[in-house]
């Protein structure tokens, strides 16, 4: 049986209320994936052509999948999810094939977005190549800028992809009229982590009622989590509800101190030197 039935189509049911904040990001992600795919035709009669592709890039953990995922429930087109570095250990020795096939079954599909988690797995260090192309990540590189240049339908195929190492992409997959739009998805701000968390505490039981001394003050919550990602405040929800629940199967109600107990368990991880190539 060959690997390539593996190339799956999703449904994907991530809507743009399920993600916190980020309005200006959600704003221009509409305009350059969800526009072209839900109204070419406005795009022919302003005589502009819509990018192939977006590269989302910041640091793991604040919503690129999400994003991605929200893009195609959206604009009501089906999803196709890849891995980078997948296309190596899962269709080894057959990965440039394996990428035409992804774009194939697009096409089949479109109107469609790919999207390629881990880009950065392509590769743009070309050291260990002998200079012939038969490095197995450059062949891989090609077939994927032979596809891009090859999408003629415009706007029926998007290329939406993410990575945290922007620094490692080859710059070739940044000409116009591939991945020529690039977003930064940085840390939440406060706003945004004020969102997160009333998204992710909506079906929870915290206690919030004025008077009880132990009630969960979400002030409180979103300025100490100042440098989480928006995966550390789901966590930090997580952690709290499973502190209740150690403390009493049967409790109803997640208050302050197991908020106290998750932040002892949850600190953040993204390093200052990842942040600091961005
Ligand atoms: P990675 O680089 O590790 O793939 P990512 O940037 O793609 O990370 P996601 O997988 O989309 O991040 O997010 C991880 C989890 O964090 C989500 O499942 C979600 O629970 C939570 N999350 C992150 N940001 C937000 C947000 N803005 N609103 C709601 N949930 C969020």
């Amino acid at each position: 049986p060959s690997a390539m039935k593996e190339v799956l189509v999703e449904v994907s049911n991530v809507r743009w209320s399920d993600i916190g904040g980020l309005e200006d990001l959600k704003l221009k992600l509409k305009q350059a994936v969800e526009w072209p795919l839900r109204h070419p035709e406005a795009f022919a009669r302003m005589g502009i052509t819509p990018p192939r592709g977006v590269l989302m890039f910041g640091p793991p953990g604040c919503s690129k999948t999400m994003i991605a995922k929200a893009l195609a429930t959206e604009s009501k087109v089906n999803f196709l999810n890849i891995k980078g570095p997948e296309l190596f250990s899962k269709w080894v020795g057959e990965s440039e094939k394996a990428v035409r096939e992804i774009f194939r079954k697009a096409r089949q599909v479109a109107p469609s977005i790919i999207f390629i988690d881990e880009i950065d797995a392509l590769g743009g260090e070309r050291g260990f190549s002998n200079g012939n192309g038969s490095n197995v990540q450059e062949r891989v590189l090609a077939q994927l800028l032979i596809e891009l240049d090859g999408v003629t339908t415009l706007g029926s195929v998007t290329l939406v992809a993410a990575t945290n190492r922007p620094d490692k992409i080859d710059k070739a997959l940044l000409r116009p009229g591939r991945l020529d739009r690039i977003i930064y998805v940085g840390l939440p701000d406060e706003e945004t982590r004020r969102e997160i968390f009333n998204i992710k505490l909506q079906n929870m039981p915290i206690a919030k009622e004025e008077n009880i001394e132990d009630k969960v003050n979400i002030d409180d919550l979103v300025s100490l989590t100042e440098g989480y990602t928006g995966a550390e405040i789901q966590a930090i929800c997580h952690e709290a509800a499973m502190k209740a629940l150690e403390e009493n199967l049967n409790a109803t109600v997640i208050v302050k101190k197991h908020f106290k107990a998750a932040f002892k368990i949850v600190t953040p991880r993204t390093s200052n030197s990842l942040l600091q190539i961005y």
